[in-house]
């Protein structure tokens, strides 16, 4: 089994609903587990300012699909809560956007699949739920931690848990 964390993002649609069946998908397989979930967070749009916030969260999850598989099965979740690739610009809007952070300390550069996430140091909307369920995590050298603590959270806010 392997350890892995994906990061869930969206801002069209009831987003956080979207996540709870998003996650349910995912962790009702027999090859995925969950093994912590972060909270909601509102954040500021990144990449393409003219869009509503976003929501993100991260889980960490126990598998034992491959990276790729693991790529697929994702992309299948997207699909299924009403994401459309071909309409949409880059970084603009989407009912959801479930991106793989890393995957044990696989380091992997693939046309389709970059571990760990490329942008990850450079995403505080990703580090601020990661920080909340995975602090002491090493990813690409680096401990979570101290890779939120050189980025800055403004704008980011911690939603209530809904039950
Ligand atoms: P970003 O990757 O910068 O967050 P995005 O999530 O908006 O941008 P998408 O359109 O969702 O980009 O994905 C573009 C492609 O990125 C996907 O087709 C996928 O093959 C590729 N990709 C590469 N590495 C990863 C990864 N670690 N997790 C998810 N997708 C990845
Ligand atoms: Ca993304
Ligand atoms: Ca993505």
């Amino acid at each position: 089994m392997a350890s892995a964390i994906v990061a869930l993002g969206g801002n069209v649609g009831d987003v956080r609903a979207t996540f709870k069946k998003a996650i349910a998908h995912i962790c009702g397989m027999a090859q995925a587990a969950l093994v912590a979930r972060s909270s909601d967070y509102t954040t500021p749009p990144w990449g393409d300012e003219d869009q509503n916030p976003f929501i993100n969260a991260c889980i960490e999850i126990e598998t034992s699909l491959d990276p790729h598989a693991l790529l697929f099965v994702t992309q299948k979740v997207e699909q299924k809560f009403g994401r459309i690739r071909a309409k949409e610009r880059r970084w603009g809007p989407r009912t959801l956007d479930l991106d793989l952070i890393a995957y044990d300390d696989v380091s992997l550069k693939t046309p389709d699949l970059t571990l760990p996430h490329p942008h990850l140091f450079e995403r505080a909307f990703v580090l601020v739920p990661l920080a909340e369920i995975a602090p002491d995590r090493m990813i690409g050298g680096r401990r979570v931690r101290d890779a939120l603590a050189s980025v800055s959270a403004q704008g980011i806010e911690r939603l209530p848990d809904t039950d």
